[in-house]
């Protein structure tokens, strides 16, 4: 090991520059600077080359991050790139959304040892926006061309993920998708201040180079059925994510606003889209008091993106406290700091255009998944006035059973856990439609790991018909 490392103990945790609450509340833009080159190796130099390192276990995809993290503290930024971009075609997505307290930041030894982790995502981001930068991202050569082609449907991380690996391996790779853009929901559900749009759209760009084929504006199922787009491939991968909203069980009015309407609305103004319903204001927090319902990071996307949108006051009503609050802890701080409310242990009785009437609540005892039910006080209902109420209660998966593929008693389709095959020959599934409503990192390791299933099963289906 050099001696440039373990700087932990004279060196403590540090990010890039954060933009002032104030600044960022009135913008769109991420909100914190670049890295400049002389703090990301300093921060790097604070790892400890673990012989067993828990980062790595702890990230989904297996990054190598102690060995990238030891060539950025010594300066050798390409080979930290390129080892980075090894396991992960999009790193600088993960190293600015991947939820690091919970993952790899959250398992590093010297957090645990209380010295602050090594700031892991921050580096990641900064090595491959430097790449970027200074034209280290090789475009997408295959091996040689195929004859083979595949189907893909959906165009998020999971489909994109795919697609890239199987157009590495000479496939001819289609991606269909409902939304007029590439992305899914990096496009359309994260806010440009944790993702800005032209980070997806030059990925995207890299993708259409390399000759993967896009059908935008195509609904699986409805523009052409999923029997149809069989015919067409050798083989399929579903990757169509989970969007249907879970409901406010409470009694309300049809003013309650679902949570992904409202950031999609949101996010298609930031692109530059004429969206009817933010123009009429039904879907524009300006000036109103909004209420949003949820404390999960959708929930904390809505109540920063009404911050932005200039709302005369914005809460966060959430029926258990802070700790058991499902969302990432760093967001609720950032929300904190750029002006939200927090009405922890308070859930909606009903709502109605006008007011939210809740209730406090306390945790109860554990239930059978060990997390404390939250239980109504007696006699403690209130009334919030509310002119924008916003559900961010979750996502469960549509019903895709149509398409002949067996599901899960929750509607995510069944896969074999090794192989992402469905029951049906050549169709295989990964993201959230499988998982249920997770991670961008997860969606990228399965569709990772389903193509090279993909090129397993085509290999070997070859094999069968030479014999
Ligand atoms: P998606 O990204 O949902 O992509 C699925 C694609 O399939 C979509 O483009 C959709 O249009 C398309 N599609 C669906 N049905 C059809 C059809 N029938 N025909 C054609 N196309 C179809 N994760 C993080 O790691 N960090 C975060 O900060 C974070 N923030 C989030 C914020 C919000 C508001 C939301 C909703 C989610 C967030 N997530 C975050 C979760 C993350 O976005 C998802 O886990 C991830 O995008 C799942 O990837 P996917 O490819 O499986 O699905
Ligand atoms: Fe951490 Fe996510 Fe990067 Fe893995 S992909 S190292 S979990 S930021
Ligand atoms: Fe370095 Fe922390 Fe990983 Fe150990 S756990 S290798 S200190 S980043």
């Amino acid at each position: 090991m050099t001696e440039r490392m373990q700087k932990f103990v004279s060196l403590g945790q540090n990010w890039p520059e954060k933009r002032s609450a104030t600044e960022r509340a009135g913008d769109f833009h991420e909100i914190h600077r670049a890295f400049i080159a002389e703090k990301a190796a300093a921060q790097a130099a604070r790892c400890a080359q673990c012989g067993v390192p828990f980062c790595q276990t702890h990230c989904p995809l297996q990054n190598n991050i102690p060995d990238w993290l030891r060539l950025t503290a010594e300066g050798r930024l390409l080979e930290a790139y390129e080892a980075s971009a090894v396991t992960n075609p999009m790193p600088e997505i993960c190293g600015r959304i991947c939820p690091q307290d919970r993952l790899c930041e959250g398992a590093c030894v010297i957090e645990q040892s209380g010295h602050g982790a090594v700031t892991i995502g921050a580096v990641e981001k900064y090595l491959t926006d430097t790449a970027w930068r200074e034209g280290w991202v090789a475009p997408i050569k295959p091996r040689g061309e195929r004859r083979e082609s595949i189907g893909v449907v959906g165009a998020g991380p999971a489909g994109l993920a795919a697609a890239e690996r199987l157009r590495l391996r000479g496939y001819k790779v289609t991606v269909y998708d409902r939304h007029d853009r590439i992305g899914g929901l990096l496009v359309y559900g994260i806010p440009n201040f944790k993702l800005e749009k032209e980070v997806v759209e030059r990925r995207s760009q890299r993708l259409i180079d390399g000759g993967v084929k896009f059908e935008l504006n195509c609904n699986v199922g409805e523009t052409i059925s999923f029997v149809e787009l069989r015919q067409r491939h050798d083989a399929a991968l579903i990757a169509t994510g989970v969007y249907k909203a879970r409901p406010l069980t409470a009694p309300h009015d049809q003013s309650v606003v679902a949570a992904l309407d409202y950031l999609i609305a949101s996010n298609r103004v930031g692109l530059g889209d004429d969206v009817p319903e933010f123009a009429s204001g039904a879907l524009d927090a300006k000036d109103r008091r909004v209420v949003v319902i949820g404390g999960g990071d959708t929930a904390m996307d809505c109540v920063r993106t009404a911050r932005r949108q200039g709302a005369k006051s914005v809460t966060c009503l959430y029926r258990r406290d802070r700790a058991n609050m499902p969302g990432s802890q760093r967001e609720a701080g950032h929300a904190e700091e750029e002006g939200v409310g927090f009405d922890w242990l308070a859930a909606p009785k009903s709502v109605s255009k006008g007011a939210v009437r809740a209730a406090r609540m306390q945790l109860g005892p554990p239930d059978a998944s060990g997390r404390q039910t939250p239980e109504e006080q007696p006699n403690s209902a209130y009334e919030a006035p509310a002119d924008l109420v916003i559900a961010a209660l979750g996502f469960d998966a549509e019903d895709l059973s149509g398409w002949g593929v067996a599901t899960t008693r929750w509607g995510t389709l069944k896969v074999n856990p090794l192989t992402y095959a469905t029951n049906l020959p050549g169709v295989f599934a990964a993201g959230d439609i499988v998982r249920g409503a997770s991670l961008v990192v997860w969606a990228i390791r399965e569709g990772r790991d389903a193509a090279d299933a993909m090129h397993a099963w085509i290999q070997e289906n070859a094999k069968v018909a030479a014999e």
